[in-house]
């Protein structure tokens, strides 16, 4: 890695110690996935930029991650040119999952056009995206820079931060726009006193990694609706496979009372489950026992956007988090960036910033309604028994499990009647002929 370990990266720009009011474009708290995309699209657009993480090692990571990038990301990650970096860095591409629901098996097909998702374990992506931030021209990375404060006039816009550097030293910068990227607790929101909207999620969490664990199940991975409890099994980088599992919290005794032994037994269970006999266990299970959702306003005041957790965090289990991350930033930056450039109306691109996070938000509304772990209503189910044997139905599926397309692709009348028509017709008993 080139970005050099607690020194902030100054290219061209005043030094940072006992200097105010340095000036910026942009001023970027939180250079983790959100932080450092925005950072690299307004570099790259020619704009200044100030990205400040409050950790000093850049090999710093979110270890709290499952880091499935669903296919609804590629497009971005593609445009930005970040899907090939993550490649050399060894990331899994899948191309189908199959899903397990007790209608059966809903084998991924061939050439539907659903875009493959990746997966990259943080300890490599976060270093990654820093790497790049660091080293795209009008990006100064301050790393060990903890913001505690933001510069605003009671009237008017919030113009700047105030940051404690590696030194101790308050630092005060001064930008056009400031972003919070600093994750689902956003220290930002907090100090621009930006209400939250919370939502209970009813599941909880834990995986671990396996060196040479067999997937018995159809597609590159797997998925198992076991209504209410969820589990995968999915292929990331170095060659290991992913086992998580999502019970709802009715399970919560059984793993507190031996967590280990909640776990082994799930993944047992599994119909068609991976064979962990003979594989290694390269990992602690990972995992969290309560994890609300989080939303707040993506433009919650003039001269602040918030994009990735910080707006929207979602419900872990269907891995929408770092897709969005990656989608909100390059949202901002396409809309704010001309006008930043040129001295345009910020106030209008942020208005269309915060159109386009609605897209998020339709998704945040579904999500949001799976984290209470009730079972399927009909029309689920009769999807999910219809994707069986219908392409149609499963390649919509596929497109809504991604969130390649807007909900609709799923959720609309006429799905649901083919659905109600194809599950019929399959589980329907053969007349009997005598
Ligand atoms: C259990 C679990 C499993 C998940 N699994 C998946 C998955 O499989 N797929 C998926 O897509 N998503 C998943 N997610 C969601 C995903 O982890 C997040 O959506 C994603 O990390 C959001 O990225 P971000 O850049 O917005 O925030 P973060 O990654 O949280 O980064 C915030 C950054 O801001 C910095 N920061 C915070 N405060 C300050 C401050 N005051 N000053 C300076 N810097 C600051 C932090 O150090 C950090 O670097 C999961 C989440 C959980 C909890």
């Amino acid at each position: 890695m080139s970005v050099p370990a607690r020194h902030p990266h100054r290219r061209g720009c005043p030094e940072t110690t006992g200097r105010a009011d340095m000036t910026y474009d942009v001023i970027i708290v939180g250079a983790s996935i959100a932080g450092c995309t925005a950072a690299t699209a307004y570099g790259r657009a020619g704009l200044r930029v100030a990205l400040l993480e409050r950790h000093g090692n850049p090999q710093s990571h979110k270890t709290l991650c499952g880091h499935f990038i669903l296919g609804g990301t590629h497009d971005t990650l593609q445009r930005l040119e970040l899907w090939q970096p993550m490649l050399a860095n060894g990331a899994a591409v899948s191309r189908g999952l199959g899903v397990w629901s007790e209608a059966g098996w809903i084998v991924p097909r061939p050439n539907q056009g659903v875009p493959p998702a990746i997966s990259l374990r943080r300890s490599k992506l976060d270093p990654l995206l820093r790497e790049i931030a660091g080293n795209t021209p009008g990006v100064d990375l301050l790393l060990g820079h903890r913001v505690v404060d933001l510069v605003a006039d009671p009237a008017g816009p919030v113009d700047g931060v105030v940051a404690v550097t590696p030194d101790r030293e308050r630092l005060t910068l001064r930008g056009r726009l400031i972003v919070g990227a600093d994750g689902h607790r956003s220290a930002v929101a907090g100090l621009a006193g930006v209400p939250e909207d919370l939502a209970p999620n009813q599941r909880f969490l834990f995986w671990a990694y396996y060196e040479g664990a067999q997937p018995n199940g159809p597609g590159d991975g797997q998925v198992w609706l076991l209504d209410p409890d969820i589990a995968v099994c999915i292929r990331v980088d170095d060659g290991l496979t992913q086992v998580g599992v999502f019970p709802a919290k009715a399970r919560l005794k059984e793993f507190a009372d031996n967590r280990e032994q909640a776990f082994r037994r799930f993944v047992d269970r599994l119909p068609d489950g991976p064979t962990l006999a003979g594989a290694r266990r390269v990992s602690n299970l990972v995992g969290t026992t309560d994890y609300p959702c989080v939303r707040r306003d993506p433009v919650p005041r003039p001269g602040l956007a918030l994009i990735g957790d910080a707006a929207t965090a979602s419900d872990p289990v269907p891995a929408v988090g770092c897709g969005w991350a990656f989608r909100s930033a390059a949202w901002l930056v396409d809309a704010t960036a001309e006008a930043l450039a040129t001295g345009g109306s910020l106030s209008a691109a942020l208005r269309t910033y915060r159109r386009a996070h609605r897209f998020i938000d339709k998704w945040d509304d579904i999500g949001r309604t799976d984290a209470l772990a009730a079972p399927p209503n009909a029309i689920q189910r009769a999807i999910r028994t219809a994707a069986v044997h219908d392409d149609a139905i499963a390649r919509r599926l596929a497109m809504f499990s991604m969130r390649a397309a807007e909900p609709s692709v799923l959720v609309n009348p006429a799905v649901a009647v083919r659905a109600a028509v194809r599950s019929r017709r399959r589980t329907a008993p053969e007349p009997v002929r005598v």
